[in-house]
């Protein structure tokens, strides 16, 4: 079972898809259950959440088990039923990927003891965890270069106490 742990929800989706257009090869079968399909992809068999039925992701996986799936994945981990239905796949040799709400890759361990998972469950079956956090950056049409005053300078790199050097000053390009 391979996680990944969210900060900012749906920029995972880009990384997961493609994960997983790189393991969709003909020879296995990919399938999906997500709440909703975010990119229709024609190598994976996707499945779609629908609580009105009762159609959840504990469910949408039990269903999927039938399909005989090589992959899974499963759009979100948030309670009990779920976990132990990603496990429960993952113990019978089917590779799992999933997120989780979390701040960063290692309390995902903790988040998912705290669902309710034995921690020998999540022993044998967790392989991986990635954190993904998205980095600020100027807009390469409006951003122009600008001297850094002592302060501004403190500013940014405080609480420590960083001498501003030449190369900071004389840097070509200021991000
Ligand atoms: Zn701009």
């Amino acid at each position: 079972m391979k996680l990944g742990s969210m900060q900012y929800a749906g920029r995972i989706t880009t990384t997961l898809y493609s994960t997983l257009k790189q393991l969709a090869t003909p020879e296995v079968n990919l399938c999906t259950v997500e709440d909703p399909i975010e990119l229709i992809e024609p190598s994976y068999n996707q499945m779609q959440v629908e609580h009105k039925i009762g159609l959840d992701f504990a469910a949408g996986i039990r269903t999927l088990m039938r399909q005989d799936p090589d992959i899974i994945m499963v759009g979100e981990i948030r309670d009990l039923e779920t976990a132990e239905m990603a496990i429960q796949a993952s113990l019978t040799g089917h590779l799992v990927l999933s997120t989780l709400h979390t701040n960063n890759a290692s309390p995902a361990v903790t988040r998912l003891l705290e669902i309710g998972l034995k921690p020998y469950l999540v022993k044998l079956t967790l392989l991986g965890v990635m954190a993904q956090r998205l980095i600020r950056t100027l807009c390469p049409h409006c951003k122009t270069k600008q001297t850094l005053l002592d302060e501004q300078w403190e500013s940014l790199v405080n609480p420590f106490k960083i001498k501003k050097t030449r190369d900071y000053l004389s840097s070509k390009r200021l991000y």
